[in-house]
């Protein structure tokens, strides 16, 4: 009976309607032997015309039908593939006098950083334990004339590596590594925009300071209010005229330790990242390949995309995939550094590829050399789809006990 009483008041939360009427649909639905929660859902349905305007600190993970208003606190476009087509979603953060929330719109309801709307028939999902509001097909946006007055939260401390992209109001302490200012044009103003990276024990990361707080580097700083964006697929630290920034007398120094790489796809990659991992396979574009001398690109049999039949550049690299047990990355070596770890100059692979009459030599000695061998990498990395990709600046092989772990994995792994 209890649970029919919470069931009647999770309804009159969302709807306008009489208890009397709410209790006498539900009887009837629990007579029929229809279960509580699709007993509420078809109620809700059926109420679903008038749906009451929530404040968003009563939403929950997993409803339907939900209405309220709200201001964009950060927006956010990004492309992904459904179903091998591209096409472009939005996600940020929607606040209110009560709550914050993640949002993720499906379409392009065409809202910025600042407007009030008014949301009509949203959903929620759940994200890290908290409710995610996601904006459909079906959902009706409006913009408001209102403001809004945003809730006051106490920020929470993040060390740098827990940062991902749609976190907000965060406060983290860090040492600037370097700034540079530049200027934008935002609707026909011409901004100041302060960009960089800066430091923990635990990482780097990019950030974007859209006030001038005077930073310089190896200043020591906290900043309070915060947000988290994500920039190529890694999280980036955004703050602002809303933001607390302070200088402190702190020794702060980024202690370069090996990360797993479960965090690292988790985050979208980072910058300055130390990785450890098996090769489990080197992509087919691996090994000796051709550049145009114009503009970069690789080329195809002497044809350039861009620039039409070129005599070729030779180059040599690797893009290996590295899996470390807890997940698995792209890794990219240049030529200098797959000459580190290959042993062999560019111009020997020439030379043999020339004898062989076929440059798959190249590719099929770098497969025999590499594959199995656990390697460790240091790079930045960004993501494109669902993988990260780390453009290495260091490469170095690991030791044999080490490769005994990375049998043991391959096992584990049913390889
Ligand atoms: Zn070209």
């Amino acid at each position: 009976m209890e649970e029919i009483e919470e069931i009647i008041e999770e309804i009159l939360e969302q709807i306008d309607a009489n208890r009397s009427d709410v209790e006498k649909d539900l009887k009837k639905f629990i007579d029929y032997g229809v279960p509580l929660e699709h007993a509420k859902e078809a109620i809700l349905h059926k109420y679903g015309v008038i749906l009451k305007e929530r404040k968003l600190i009563n939403i929950k993970p997993n409803e339907r039908g939900i209405c309220t208003v709200a201001k964009v606190i950060a927006i956010d476009e990004r492309e992904v593939e459904v179903r091998g087509s591209k096409r472009k979603i939005y996600r940020g953060l929607l606040g209110d006098e009560t709550a914050v929330l993640p949002f993720t719109a499906w379409k392009d309801f065409h809202i910025g950083k600042g407007d009030v709307i008014k949301i009509r028939n949203a959903s929620s999902s759940e994200w890290e334990g908290q409710p995610r509001l996601s904006l459909s097909e079906w959902s009706e946006v409006e913009k408001v004339d209102h403001d809004i007055d945003l809730v006051k939260r106490p920020p929470q401390r993040y060390n740098l590596i827990d940062l991902r992209a749609g976190l907000s109001n965060v406060e983290v302490r860090g040492r600037i590594v370097e700034v540079e200012q530049r200027e934008v044009n935002i609707a026909e103003e011409t901004k100041k925009v302060f960009s960089g990276i800066m430091e923990d024990e635990t990482a780097r990361i990019r950030f974007t300071a859209w006030k001038d707080f005077e930073l310089a580097s190896g200043d020591v700083i906290k900043i309070k209010g915060a947000y988290v964006r994500s920039w190529r697929g890694a999280p980036q630290l955004i703050f602002d005229e809303n933001s607390e920034v302070e200088k402190i007398e702190e020794e702060i120094r980024y202690e370069q330790k090996v990360v797993p790489l479960y965090k690292v796809v988790e985050a979208g990659g980072g910058i300055d990242l130390c990785i450890e991992g098996v090769v489990l396979e080197i992509r087919k574009d691996s090994g000796i390949i051709f550049r145009c001398p114009k503009c970069n690109r690789r080329i195809r049999e002497g044809i350039c995309e861009e620039d039409g039949n070129v005599e070729g550049i030779p180059d040599l690299r690797i893009k290996a995939l590295v899996d470390d047990g807890t997940g698995a990355v792209d890794v990219i070596l240049n030529r200098e550094l797959s000459e580190k770890i290959l042993g062999k100059s560019m111009d020997d692979y020439l030379a043999v590829a020339k004898e062989a009459m076929d440059y798959g030599v190249v590719y099929e000695e770098i497969v025999n050399k590499l594959i199995a061998h656990p390697l460790r990498i240091v790079g930045d990395s960004i993501q494109s789809g669902l993988i990260v990709t780390i453009f290495a600046k260091d490469v170095e092989l690991l030791a044999i006990d080490a490769e005994k772990d990375a049998e043991e994995l391959l096992m584990h792994m049913g390889g």
